[in-house]
């Protein structure tokens, strides 16, 4: 099906052009013409599958132009709204509707957290239709009175499943009850628990559902790769294999901001320019950080999870997994950073001993065993494993005390208890008791 079919406007198909789009992905295909209608959805939101253009596209069309000449309290009021959970996902949405929107006189701003309100302010006055907000920011602008939302015709909750994991659901209910009845409304997520089943019904009115490839598309253009190591040699294997392959631009996933800023120490000591992107960073740095990493002049940037999640990076090579992922999920978030739309990628995964059960569950989630490489000089001792699992069962067996234990005393604790209130009750009753009344 071509973009001509999607109810979108000449311009906006020309600019589409220009950007190289030949035909829509299926999310494009199928959420656009809703959207256009005025119809709400709600969509599983697969990674690297052209999600925000199916819902930026018709966003472009349904809302009116910005409109400078706005003057007073009307300054704030927005047209469209997009809430996000994390900054970089809210900068990269402005990004991509400010190429889209080329053609128009729309205007987006990006509100997020870690940076002053004034300047978000003022351009918000200075004619922004729409926003991109994550919700704490959002609400600190709604209470200041610098954004209203009282005119907002089209709204998108983007990785509503995200919101939830991160504990902004309250926030986003308190959002909702200040957009207007009329509008029209999207729901991403990639899961759906029953909050967020809830929150789609007071969301969104009898909406269309789209579901995408449940196998997940991203993953089926990445070449997903396991190289097992021993913990320690990781950093050293990770050195060798950027420099001896001549890889140039190669996201680093780890799991906390102390390993994160570590493994660019590790690797700085390499030869290797990198640059590490956490929650701890300012978000100046962070911004600073992806963009010389865009723009090539950092080869190496390692992330964790929550700011890399969503991250759009054209034609990014290699996503390495330098620790499997806590959570299973986002193993498939972090390898969809490469394989973006047409493109295709490579992920690797370092797995140690203690990592090998996981990477089992890993395998079930994809749906396939992955191919495993190894590389000469660097050595893997599986028995580790078997010392690992040794640790869990003393670990297991201490908790099975210690639960005891806490039974225990929570059975005395309890036993304590009862004799107190039975000491009270006779007691009570010995005063209550005409006989010895009189004695008080
Ligand atoms: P997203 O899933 O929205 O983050 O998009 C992933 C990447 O796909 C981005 O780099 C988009 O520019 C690109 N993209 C979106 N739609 C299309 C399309 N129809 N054809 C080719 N690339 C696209």
């Amino acid at each position: 099906m071509p973009f001509s079919k999607l109810m979108l406007s000449e311009k906006l198909q020309k600019t589409i052009k220009e950007l190289g789009y030949t035909e829509p992905t299926p999310i494009q295909q199928r959420a656009i013409p809703q959207l256009r209608k005025g119809n709400d959805i709600i969509a599983t939101s697969q990674t690297g599958t052209g999600k925000t253009a199916s819902f930026v596209l018709p966003m472009l069309e349904n809302i009116p132009e910005s409109n400078k000449t706005k003057q007073g309290d009307a300054r704030y009021r927005v047209d469209a709204l997009i809430l996000v959970s994390t900054r970089e996902l809210a900068l990269q949405i402005h990004n991509n509707i400010e190429n889209y929107a080329k053609e128009f006189t729309h205007k987006s701003v990006p509100l997020y957290g870690g940076v002053k309100l004034g300047g978000q302010i003022n351009q918000i006055r200075s004619g922004a239709n729409i926003i991109v907000a994550t919700t704490g920011r959002l609400l600190d602008h709604i209470s200041n009175g610098t954004v209203n939302l009282s005119s907002v015709k089209m709204v998108i909750i983007d990785e509503a499943d995200k919101l939830l994991e991160m504990g902004f659901i309250d926030d986003v209910r308190e959002i909702i009850q200040k957009l207007p009845k009329k509008r029209i409304s999207a729901m991403f997520s990639a899961t759906f628990p029953p909050t967020i089943i809830k929150l789609a019904k007071s969301l969104l009115n009898n909406p269309t559902s789209i579901e995408i490839d449940p196998n997940n598309m991203a993953t089926k253009k990445v070449k997903q790769i396991v190289h097992y190591i021993d913990e320690e040699q990781k950093a050293p294997l990770l050195s060798f294999l950027i420099g001896s392959k001549n890889w140039k631009q190669v996201l680093v996933f780890v799991n906390t901001k102390h390993q994160a800023n570590r493994l660019v120490e590790q690797l700085e000591l390499d030869g290797l320019k990198s640059s590490a992107i956490h929650g701890d960073k300012t978000q100046g740095a962070r911004n600073k950080a992806l963009e010389l990493f865009k723009e090539g002049k950092i080869r190496v940037l390692v992330a964790t999870d929550v700011v890399a999640r969503g991250i759009d990076i054209i034609n990014l090579p290699h996503v390495i997994n330098f620790e499997l992922p806590l959570k299973n999920e986002d193993y498939i978030h972090r390898i969809g950073r490469t394989g973006r739309a047409k493109r295709s990628g490579e992920a690797l995964s370092l797995v140690c001993a203690k990592e090998t059960e996981q990477l089992k569950e890993l395998e079930k989630l994809v749906g396939k065993t992955l191919p495993t490489i190894s590389t000469d000089g660097f050595s893997y001792n599986p028995t580790l494993q078997s010392s690992n699992k040794k640790i869990k069962k003393e670990n297991k067996k201490e908790n099975t005390k210690l639960k005891k234990a806490k039974e225990l005393a929570q059975k005395m604790m309890n036993q304590d208890k009862k004799n107190e209130k039975k000491r009270k009750t006779t007691k009570r009753d010995y005063y209550k008791s005409p006989k010895n009344s009189r004695h008080f």
